[in-house]
């Protein structure tokens, strides 16, 4: 990873979970790890790095997030991309 994209990912990191921050539920201090969006494949391993969505553990690991069930999106009625715009 470069230097800038280290950087744009710490900078994402402080924006808190995208899925708790719709729902209105975000908690500014919660931790977030970074989901690297997949969908459009083709792209190359590098420019995934700037498809990183900041999640809360529950909406990225847990059983309604995004690796789970995806309950989650469908209850935001959003997918991934949504998420990273
Ligand atoms: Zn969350
Ligand atoms: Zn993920």
């Amino acid at each position: 990873m470069t230097r800038a994209e280290s950087q744009y990912l710490a900078r994402v990191a402080r924006l808190g979970c995208a899925c708790c921050t719709l729902l209105g539920i975000g908690e500014p201090d919660t931790p977030v790890e970074i989901h690297h969006v997949r969908e459009g494949q083709g792209m190359s391993q590098r420019a995934q790095h700037w498809l990183g969505v900041p999640l809360c553990i529950a909406c990225h690991r847990g059983p309604r997030g995004i690796h789970g069930d995806r309950s989650i999106l469908r209850q935001l009625k959003c997918d991934e991309m949504d998420l990273l715009s």
